[in-house]
This record gives structure tokens, C-alpha cells and sequence, in this order.
């Protein structure tokens, strides 16, 4: 499996919340959360710390036993995350800080995948069939509010997230396609997912954008579509972290 991607912060004055770690069999991308100001999240560690202490733990999960279901590998990163935590944080805080999941495993006989948060897969089969797995619940939320969110994380009613509840792993989409039928892939966060939802394009156009022109390429069009929208068209922020991931089988 050959990867490319980028992974870039919003703005070079802040930190990446996303993270991206590859090795030739298996891709996670993580995009991570934090607390609105004013919020405690009863935890002293920043969003870089958690995405990659919980990239590390389902890194070690996937290596340790290959052929492990991917519910189980989220499982088990979470609940290893939580330990790193250690004695300074509250575990039982809503607000802890959180982060989507996307894994895709290139296994013996197949290609699985889960999605944990509002980051997408893109899976296209030998036939020309493109799996979409994105979970937009967070777009669809009944409130808004810093209160509203922190109500609704890791709920049925609202939505599922990794951060101090090792059951979500249970709520993530999780699939698989044989090894032989795929012949591309991508894994993408939410500031690469506005390009569908916001800017017209379609997930095939992204996924043909990503292999004829490179992962650089899409930044560049996101950016640029960011930077031709009015201030306030959209809730949330102007820019996001990027991150954009290309397989080719
Ligand atoms: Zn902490």
C-alpha cells in the first residue's frame, strides 16, 4: 500500500490538532478536540498530547495483534489512553478532551476500516463502488451551545467520540471489503469534508483529486474555497486543521 498525504494546521500561529500515523499495512488519522474557553475539561494536557498518545495506543493494538477487530483495537487505545491520563485528570469530566478516529488495515484477506467522529473513509472497489464512511452526526446536533455539545457528547441522542468512554468503540461505523477488490482509498477530517458539504464538490471528485494531483493539491483548493467565502456563512471556524490521506493498492 503506497500513502501520501498532508497535515496541516489551520493557521502556523496554533497548534495541529490532527494527527496522522502510517505504516504500510495500516492509517490512523486523528482529529482532536478540546474544551471551549472557559470550559474545564478536568484534564492538564493540551490536544497534541492526547491525539498522539492515542495514536501510539492504537498503533500498539493493530501491531500486536494484527487480525484484532477494529472495535476492539478502539477499545483498547481508548482505555490505554485514559491510563497515560494518570492521577492529575478527571476521568469522569463530559469535557475531557475528545478526538474523531479513522483506521483503515490492509489485513491478509481484507481491507478493514472504522470511523469513530465526523472524519470520512473513502473506499473504491475494482467495480468502481465507492464506500463513504462519515459519521456528519455532529452536524445534525438539536444545540449548538458549549452546554448543548457537552450535554450530547457520547450520547445516543447526540454523538460518539474517543475520549473517557471506552464504549463508544462499540458506536463507530466499522466494515470491510476484500483485500483484492480495492483499488484506492482515503481518509479525511472534517476541514477536508467541507469540500463536499459546503463547496459542491462530489467524494468521487475528491478521491480523483487526491490521485491525479496529490494530497497538496486538495489543501490548496480547500484553502482557497476557505479563503472566497464570506466571514459567517458557515458555523464554526473559517479554517481548519487539514488532513488528507491517499492509498493506492
Ligand atoms: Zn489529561
Amino acid at each position: 500500500m503506497e500513502v501520501t498525504y498532508v497535515c496541516q494546521a489551520a493557521s502556523p500561529a496554533r497548534p495541529n490538532d490532527d494527527f496522522v500515523l502510517a505504516t504500510e499495512d495500516f492509517v490512523i488519522v486523528l482529529d482532536g478536540a478540546t474544551a471551549p474557553a472557559g470550559v474545564d475539561s478536568g484534564c492538564v494536557h493540551d490536544v497534541p498530547w492526547l491525539v498522539a498518545r492515542l495514536a501510539v495506543n492504537l498503533a500498539a493494538a493493530l501491531l500486536t495483534d494484527p487480525t484484532a477487530g477494529l472495535a476492539d483495537v478502539l477499545r483498547d487505545g481508548i482505555t490505554a489512553t485514559m491510563a497515560d491520563h494518570g492521577d492529575t485528570c478527571d476521568m469522569e469530566n463530559p469535557d475531557s478532551p475528545s478526538s474523531t478516529v479513522v483506521i483503515l488495515r490492509r489485513g491478509r484477506d481484507a481491507v478493514d476500516y472504522a470511523v469513530l467522529g465526523d472524519s470520512a473513509i473513502l473506499i473504491e472497489r475494482g467495480d468502481g463502488e465507492l464506500i463513504v464512511a462519515h459519521d456528519d452526526r455532529t452536524a445534525f446536533l438539536d444545540d449548538h451551545s458549549v452546554a448543548g455539545v457537552s450535554r450530547l457528547r457520547n450520547t445516543d441522542e447526540g454523538f460518539w467520540i474517543a475520549s473517557n468512554r471506552p464504549e463508544a468503540a462499540a458506536r463507530a461505523i466499522v466494515g470491510g471489503v476484500p483485500r483484492a477488490e480495492v483499488k484506492r482509498a482515503a481518509l479525511v477530517t472534517d476541514g477536508v469534508t467541507r469540500l463536499v458539504e459546503r463547496y459542491g464538490r462530489t467524494w468521487l471528485d475528491l478521491l480523483d483529486r487526491l490521485d491525479k494531483h496529490g494530497p497538496r493539491e486538495v489543501l490548496a483548493d480547500i484553502r482557497a474555497e476557505e479563503l472566497a467565502t464570506p466571514p459567517g456563512t458557515y458555523r464554526g471556524k473559517a479554517h481548519d486543521d487539514v488532513t488528507a490521506v491517499f492509498c493506492r493498492f
